[in-house]
Order: structure tokens, then C-alpha cells, then sequence
């Protein structure tokens, strides 16, 4: 979370704007939380530069329950395709075979998900409702860096994509989206808010089992409160799209200054590890994310020390993933290039120390 929406939220806490409340005070149907969320969504509208022609939803559940969720809203019951690179899209795909045929229709398990597979080597169905894909696989540190096309390989099957770590860090090129979905508590806000991004079109045809609550129809015609939405959340999602329009590097600003910001972040710590003997990163450097870099000392048997240093400097939150091991340098849009300079400086350090 950027500081400046965290002293926000904390000077806004017990009183917002002199209305004698707080944020989670407020019913959601009142004049104020709906001007905070009318406000959250043309802000964030703004940021991601969304057509017209998609709504966007403030739903609850996760990316987890949006894998249910995509696939009742938008499965029809039929075949869907999935390209499957990294833990989150393996889940996607477990969890929507309770609703569809899901197929997988390219893998890059065979490099132990180190390598996006090339589009033009997917093997899509002619008849697929739609195509799931993970742009950007949070444990495994894979990103894809420009997203498929899938009209220019043959497919008129929508593109549904989990952007829920890298959401705001680099712009999304809304032509080839049909949707998009994340969880808000990496780039965008506290847990507890699912961003769903989703065509016009594509609403409307929910299996008959989907809940109401978790039907995109339903949602867009009650502006996201059929049910009480997650006000606290949206509420700091909302400061935190307008810190992000206010960002600037040189003459860029919003998502782009992000974009260029996220870039020199993620290319000082590959750069150093890339340049060490002593540390390894095993992703092709054609995917590598911008937001989650995952990272091995050669020796392992240094990895407590590493952690422990690392602690004692204040550099938290280092260890990898269990499935993945060795440490993991999660660098989301509120993560200054200092930090990720502090964290280069003592991978040095500890180096010297350790070589
Ligand atoms: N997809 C991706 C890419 C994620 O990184 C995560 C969470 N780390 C999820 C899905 C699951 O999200 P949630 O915990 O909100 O269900």
C-alpha cells in the first residue's frame, strides 16, 4: 500500500470529509459511500483506460471464487481453453471442470513453468466459449508481456484474463480482453475487493446454478450492490486509483509513469542477480514478471541466514513459496525503486560476506 493512501485512510478514519462518520460506518446506499464508489470507478475507469462498452464490477470472493465465477457467468456449460503456466492458472483450470469441458491447450509445465508457450503453438478449439490465461503468475514469477491476439491466430473465443497481481502496473490492451478479474490486495487496495472488468456482450448467459450474487448481470444492473459490497475496501482501492493518477515519471503519468517506474524496479534486481554467481533466477528473461521475483541462493544451505539478515534490515516477506522454494521479492506499484535498491544493497552485502 502507498504510505500517502495509508494516512489518508487513517486521518479519514473516524470522520470522512465531516459527514460525522467513518467509511465503514455508512450504509452503502447512502449519498456518501455512493459518491465514493461512483468516484472508485470512474477513477479507476481512467487509470485503465476501460471502453465504454465494459462494466466494471466490485465483487467479493477473490480470484479464487472468480474461478468459479468466470465460468458460470461465461462457460455457457461448453468447452473452455486454458493455457495453463503457473499455480494460479493450474487452479483456474481444476476449478472450472465443475462447470465446463476445460481443456488445456498449452502448458509450460515441461520447463516447470519457467517459459510462456508461444500463442502461435496453442492449440485452440474452434468452438471454446473463452480463454482463460494467468498474465502474470504471482509464485512462479511469469508474465506475459504483451497478451495473446486472439482474433490474429484464429479464435473468436473471448480472452479472460486473472491479472490479479499485476493489475495497474502496466496497461491493458482492451481489444484483446473480453474480461479481466483480480483480487484488489497486491496493486489496488486491501483484501477483501475482486475487481471483475468484463464486455458488454458477455453478460447474460450465467448457468442456471450461478448465484445471484456472483451473476455479472446482476451485479452490473445494481451497480455492484445487490449485496452490501465491500465499502472499506473500495473506499481505499479508491484513494489509492488516485495516488496512481498522480504518479509522474518525466511526462508520463498514471499507469504508464507505473509502467516505466515497475521497469527500472524490476530491472535493477534482475540486472544484480543475472551479474552474481551467488544468486540465481530461473525464468526465461523474455517472461519474467515485474512484480514477483523469485530468486535462489546457489548454496541453499545459507537461505535462514539470508532471511534472517535480510529481517534484520527490515526487508520482510522474502521467503519463496513453498511449491517453489529459495526467496521471492514481491515488487508491487507501491514499492519505491528504494526499496528495491535496499534489498540489491544487502544481496551485495551478504554476498561479500558469504562468497
Ligand atoms: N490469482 C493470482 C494470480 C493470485 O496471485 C492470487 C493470490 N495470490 C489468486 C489468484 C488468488 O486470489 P485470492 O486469494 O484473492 O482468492
Amino acid at each position: 500500500m502507498p504510505e500517502a493512501v495509508l494516512q489518508r485512510a487513517a486521518a479519514e478514519m473516524l470522520d470522512w470529509q465531516g459527514s460525522g462518520m467513518g467509511v465503514m460506518e455508512m450504509s452503502h446506499r447512502g449519498k456518501e459511500f455512493g459518491a465514493i464508489c461512483a468516484q472508485a470507478e470512474a477513477d479507476l475507469r481512467q487509470l485503465l483506460a476501460v471502453p465504454e462498452d465494459f462494466h466494471v464490477l466490485f465483487m467479493q470472493g477473490g480470484g479464487l471464487g472468480e474461478n468459479a465465477i468466470v465460468p458460470m457467468n461465461l462457460s455457457r456449460g461448453g468447452q473452455v481453453d486454458f493455457v495453463v503456466t503457473g499455480s494460479w492458472s493450474v487452479k483456474s483450470h481444476k476449478e472450472a471442470q465443475r462447470y465446463c469441458q476445460a481443456k488445456v491447450i498449452a502448458s509450460n509445465a515441461d520447463s516447470k513453468h519457467t517459459r510462456m508457450p508461444d500463442p502461435s503453438t496453442w492449440e485452440l478449439s474452434a468452438d471454446a466459449s473463452y480463454v482463460h490465461i494467468c498474465s502474470n503468475e504471482t509464485i512462479h514469477g511469469v508474465e506475459f508481456q504483451t497478451l495473446p491476439d486472439l482474433a490474429a491466430l484464429g479464435s473468436q473465443a473471448p480472452l479472460v484474463i486473472d491479472f490479479s497481481s499485476h493489475v495497474a502496473s502496466r496497461s491493458v490492451d482492451w481489444r484483446r480482453v473480453g474480461l479481466a478479474f483480480g483480487g484488489a490486495q497486491k496493486n489496488l487496495g486491501p483484501a477483501g475487493l475482486t475487481l471483475v472488468i468484463v464486455r458488454d456482450d458477455l453478460l447474460g448467459h450465467a448457468l442456471d446454478i450461478c448465484p445471484s450474487a456472483f451473476n455479472y448481470r446482476t451485479v452490473a444492473d445494481n451497480q455492484s450492490m445487490y449485496n452490501t459490497p465491500p465499502t472499506w475496501a473500495i473506499y481505499v482501492a479508491g484513494l489509492t486509483f488516485q495516488w496512481l493518477l498522480q504518479q509522474s515519471e518525466g511526462a508520463l503519468t498514471g499507469v504508464a509513469a507505473m509502467e516505466q517506474r515497475n521497469q527500472a524496479k524490476a530491472r535493477l534486481l534482475y540486472d544484480f542477480i543475472d551479474a552474481s554467481p551467488f544468486y540465481e533466477n530461473k525464468v526465461s528473461p523474455d517472461c519474467r514478471s515485474r512484480m514477483n521475483v523469485p530468486f535462489f541462493l546457489v548454496d541453499e544451505t545459507r537461505n535462514d541466514d539470508f532471511l534472517s539478515g535480510a529481517r534484520d534490515r527490515g526487508l520482510l516477506q522474502l521467503k519463496g513459496h513453498k511449491s517453489v522454494g529459495g526467496m521471492r521479492a514481491s515488487i508491487y506499484n507501491a514499492m519505491p525503486l528504494e526499496g528495491v535498491q535496499a534489498l540489491v544493497d544487502y544481496m551485495r552485502e551478504f554476498e561479500r560476506s558469504h562468497a
